[in-house]
């Protein structure tokens, strides 16, 4: 039997804010050669670069600085925007997205449409208490999008590596906002953990542990299935 190319992987991470996942996204796209698309910088750079008297713009600012997951609708426009440009080139790694059942719905009928290969998700586990600690502890430069840890000699200092801009507590990681991230991700989890577990494409890694061990876990759970 002739086997035919094999197609790139699509990956999800999925976890609670300050999970790391956008780091090992980032790491598994240059360890696969895929695309990291990360919600979140979808709508931090309609933010960015949109007309702010655009109302919808404004729209997805509010909800943002608010802690708000974004509507179905303009999160899947924006992902199926960048999924139309780049499928013929490289698979994804997916991050901040889906972030609802009708999104994940919605990706299955999407990878289908442009003959991608079904995404397998990537649950890293990290408790409220933690998730509380590591956010309201990070600060975030409003210059270049940079985020600091208390490690860093720049967090440190207060001001940012790279431009030298004093270093923010960015508005989603308050204590508060952080508090309520929390109890609707895990409203959120709880429906996507189940949906991607029926379809036998969930892998549950332990995230509290070293960003190096996190990605070790990660990569022995995905070799059965490369
Ligand atoms: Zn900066």
């Amino acid at each position: 039997m002739i086997t035919s190319h094999p197609r790139p992987l699509n990956l999800i991470l999925l976890g609670p804010p300050g999970s790391g996942k956008g780091t090992q996204a980032q790491m598994l796209a240059e360890r696969f050669f895929l695309y990291h698309l990360s919600g979140g910088d979808l709508f931090r750079k309609v933010i960015a670069q949109g007309d702010s008297k655009d109302p919808l713009v404004a729209e997805i600012k509010a909800r943002y600085d608010q802690g708000i997951p974004q509507p179905d609708h303009i999160a899947l426009e924006l992902i199926e925007k960048e999924i139309s440009r780049l499928h013929h080139k490289t698979g994804f790694v997916f991050d901040m997205f889906p972030s609802s059942l009708p999104q994940a719905i919605a990706l299955e009928r999407i990878v289908k449409v442009y003959d991608l290969r079904d995404p397998m998700a990537i649950l890293i586990q990290v408790s409220e208490e933690e998730t509380l600690v590591r956010l309201t502890k990070r600060k975030y430069c409003q210059f270049d999008e940079r985020v600091y840890h208390p490690q860093d000699i720049s967090y440190k200092k207060g001001r940012c590596e790279t431009c030298g801009q004093v270093l923010i507590t960015r508005s989603d990681d308050q204590p508060d906002v952080v508090r309520k991230r929390y109890g609707t991700y895990v409203q959120i989890i709880k429906v996507l953990s189940e949906f991607y577990k029926s379809q036998g494409r969930l892998l549950e890694i332990n995230g509290e542990q070293s960003i190096v061990d996190v990605f070790r876990d990660i990569l022995r759970a995905l070799a059965p299935h490369l």
